[in-house]
Formats: structure tokens, C-alpha cells, sequence
């Protein structure tokens, strides 16, 4: 297959409506099975050689089985959905035009995470078009709900070759990208070797319902909202966990702004307080506070008697969903505020942490360095969930690297408006997708 053509099936693969259903939604189901159909006719061979199954109504589950059966199977995995996209103004080409300009294709899920869905099977289908044959299985899965949790999607995955006794070696998913950290002067790769945890608490102060013309002085909601300034006044503790100390120590050399004329570089402990001030630099060093939803009374002149807010949680590696409950009610409690997880089935503890002792690890390091010499591979934690919270059950080892660069928006580029891949980004991850399926598929 040319360039072009390769680049004409990714920019299919945008147009397809694979909008993840919402809460309370019914699912619709047409255009996954459509992009189904569509992947069949672009990827032959895939679909000649890999048995392909549909998983929860919408996942794709393809298996190349290997020659080798003492081998435990890699997955690669990405996912069908994507977040919903109004057209603003942002938006040079239409969400779902798929649309090849300047030098880049535009489109909902060019980067979170159809580069990813296109450009593994269009690894698989080049390699198979050489006559190559694994030694390793080799695993595709394409979830369909991803961004809504992965319940009947991933997790469904997991059931079926649990079933199976399948014991993966490692998982490639996202969460890793190239770019840089705003305190950062250059671009590096940042390979996920771990994702933070999840949890929303909900806290709710009690009173007394009442009219606005005759309130008390001190109400349920002005204790929530002294409780909510003490949250975040009352910061969890910055810390290093081992990828962030790895990172940190990778690029001290690069770090923007360290005082001038200093002869030796910052140490991981001195750059833990420096990024901190940024956001995306505090949530890799500290369990991050974020008040996201706050419910009064339903009318101006009605005040409320059970005010209550939700407040979500992004635990590092190294804290529980069980220190956060304790250290939000050890704020909340004295000011008569409770404490209850919003929905226990949402709560995930932070991963584990990958080894950078493994085949794939350095298989994904020399793709990098022989794709793009000039950049650096560094170890990073991915600071939201993927797919992979539920893989990880399943596998010694999760990385999350898709590469391709996320600009000057770093990690905001997930979901932006105007969501968009460069044309030498798309090419080169097919490139990286055939250099690691080739170099961790054979013995
Ligand atoms: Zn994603």
C-alpha cells in the first residue's frame, strides 16, 4: 500500500460516527458495526490471518496466534470511540471529515485513539503482506465504550481470555505521547509506566430549609464551602513516585528557567517543588483535589438544607482511595460535613508500576530512537484511565505510549476541539507499530 493510501484509510476510519453513548443514552450501535465492515475491506490480510471476534456489540478482539505457545501473547490496544464534537470554531475542517490540510488529518479521534486503531492494523496488515509469522501471539483489541469506562467493552475482553487462560506478557495502550511539559524546553517521549487512581467523594453539609429573607448566620451551605476552601488549602503531600523520579532525573538538563549561572543541574527533589506550580506538573508529584460539581437549592430565595458537593480524586501511585477518604474527612468532619464515595464502583487505585527491565519496554525505546533520534525516551505516568485499568489484570506489564506529538497543548490536546494528526505523525506510528510488533513478536 502507498502513503496515500494508507492515509486515505485513516481519514475513513475519522469519518465514522463512533461517538461514545452517554450517560443515560441508548447506545448507537450503527456506526461501530459499520466501521467494522469498512476495516474488513481495508485490512485483508488482517482479517484473513487474525481470527476476529465482536465483543459487547461494538469491540473488535483480532488473535494471531504464534508459533510458539510457551510465549505469552502482547496486546496492543485502542480504542472505537470518541467523545462528542460540536463544530466550533476551532475546527478548520469538520469533526468528522476526516479531512486531509496542511500536512495534517482532521478529525474526532485522529489522536485519542483512531491513530491508534489505524495504524496497528495497518502495521499488522504490512507485515503480513512480507509473509511474516509470530513467534508471539499477537492481541488487538478495540474497545468500543473506552470513554465511558470500558464496562462492556475492555472489561468484557478481560472476561473472554480469562476464560481462556490467556496470561498477556505486556499491553501497548495510550497515555504516553511525545511532547514536552510546559517547564520543559524541549519535546521528549513520554512512555506511561503507570495511571493515576480515580475516585469522586460527595460531601454534603446538613441544615435547615428555609426562606432567604430570615436565614440563619451560619448555614449548611457556608459550612460546604469553608469545607471545600480547606480541601484545598489542605493539599495532599508531593511525592515522587519512581517513574516521575526517573523522568525528572532524565531531564533535569532540559528544565526551563533554573537559575542562571547554576553549575549543576537540579536535583529530582528540588524539580518535584519547581513543577509543581504547573498543573500538569502537580498532578504527576500529588493526589490532585478537584472541586467539579457543587448542588444548592433549586430556586434564588430557597436555602438548601443538604448542600452538597462532588469532588474527584487522582491518587499517585504510592496513595489509596482509602488515605484519601481518611484525609478529606479528617477536613470534613469537624466542620459537620460527610463523606461518601459517589459511586463505589468508579473508585480505581492507581495502577502498578511497568518494569523497564522487559523486551517490550526496549523494543518501544529502540522504535523511538530509530523513528526519532533526536528525541528522548523518558519514563512518565499518565495522570487519567484508559482501557488498560482493566488489561492490567491480565498483564505483567502495561505501557502506554501512542506516538504522535501532542503540540503545544500537551495533554489538553485529548479532546480539543480542532483534534488533528500530522501526516508524517500517522506514517511514522505505523512505522513505530511494525517495529515493535516485529521486534516483540518473534523470539
Ligand atoms: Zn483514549
Amino acid at each position: 500500500m502507498t502513503d496515500r493510501q494508507k492515509l486515505e484509510v485513516f481519514s475513513e476510519i475519522l469519518q465514522y460516527r463512533t461517538v461514545s453513548r452517554q450517560p443515560g443514552e441508548v447506545p448507537d450501535m450503527k456506526p461501530f458495526m459499520e466501521i467494522a465492515e469498512y476495516l474488513k475491506k481495508a485490512f485483508p490480510q488482517v482479517h484473513r490471518h487474525f481470527r476476529r471476534e465482536v465483543v459487547g456489540g461494538g469491540s473488535l478482539l483480532f488473535t494471531l496466534q504464534g508459533a510458539d505457545l510457551s510465549l505469552k501473547p502482547i496486546m496492543l490496544t485502542a480504542h472505537l470511540d470518541v467523545v462528542p464534537a460540536d463544530d466550533g470554531e476551532n475546527w478548520l475542517e469538520p469533526p468528522f471529515s476526516g479531512k486531509l490540510r496542511d500536512g495534517r488529518v482532521w478529525g474526532r479521534g485522529a489522536i485519542d485513539y483512531k491513530a491508534g486503531v489505524s495504524g496497528m492494523l495497518q502495521a499488522c496488515e504490512d507485515i503480513l503482506e512480507t509473509g511474516f509469522t509470530p513467534d508471539r501471539t499477537v492481541i488487538l483489541a478495540f474497545g468500543h465504550d473506552e470513554e465511558v469506562g470500558g464496562e462492556t467493552g475492555a472489561a468484557e475482553i478481560v472476561r473472554i481470555l480469562t476464560d481462556r487462560g490467556v496470561s498477556l506478557s505486556s499491553v501497548l495502550d495510550e497515555g504516553g505521547y511525545i511532547y514536552s511539559y510546559p517547564w520543559m524546553e524541549r519535546d521528549v517521549a513520554v512512555i506511561g509506566l503507570a495511571e493515576k487512581g480515580y475516585l469522586t467523594l460527595r460531601l454534603t453539609a446538613h441544615g435547615v430549609q428555609g426562606h432567604a429573607s430570615v436565614p440563619e448566620i451560619n448555614t449548611a451551605a457556608g459550612r460546604l464551602c469553608s469545607c471545600l476552601a480547606e480541601l484545598e488549602k489542605n493539599q495532599f503531600k508531593a511525592k515522587l513516585c519512581s517513574p516521575v523520579e526517573m523522568m525528572l532525573r532524565a531531564t533535569s538538563d532540559m528544565l526551563r528557567g533554573f537559575p542562571a549561572g547554576s553549575d549543576r543541574s537540579p536535583t529530582p527533589a528540588e524539580m518535584m517543588h519547581i513543577i509543581e506550580k504547573w498543573p500538569s506538573g502537580n498532578a504527576l508529584v500529588r493526589t490532585t483535589t478537584a472541586i467539579t460539581m457543587i448542588r444548592g437549592s433549586s430556586k434564588e430565595n430557597i436555602i438548601p438544607a443538604e448542600p452538597y458537593a462532588l469532588v474527584n480524586f487522582r491518587a499517585v501511585p504510592g496513595d489509596s482511595s482509602m488515605d484519601i477518604l481518611k484525609h478529606v474527612r479528617s477536613v470534613a468532619e469537624p466542620l459537620g460535613v460527610d463523606v461518601r464515595y459517589e459511586d463505589s464502583n468508579l473508585v480505581h487505585e492507581p495502577s502498578g508500576i511497568a518494569s523497564m527491565d522487559t523486551d517490550e519496554y526496549r523494543a518501544i525505546q529502540a522504535a523511538v530512537r530509530d523513528i526519532w533520534p533526536d528525541i528522548p525516551v523518558v519514563p512518565g505516568v499518565f495522570p487519567a484511565a484508559t482501557d488498560s485499568r482493566h488489561y492490567c489484570i491480565i498483564a505483567d506489564n502495561v505501557y502506554r505510549f501512542e506516538p504522535v506529538h501532542l503540540g503545544q497543548d500537551g495533554l489538553g490536546a485529548l479532546h480539543s476541539e480542532g483534534e488533528s494528526v500530522s501526516v508524517e505523525d500517522y506514517l511514522n506510528a505505523v512505522n513505530f507499530y511494525t517495529f515493535f510488533v516485529r521486534s516483540v513478536s518473534s523470539a
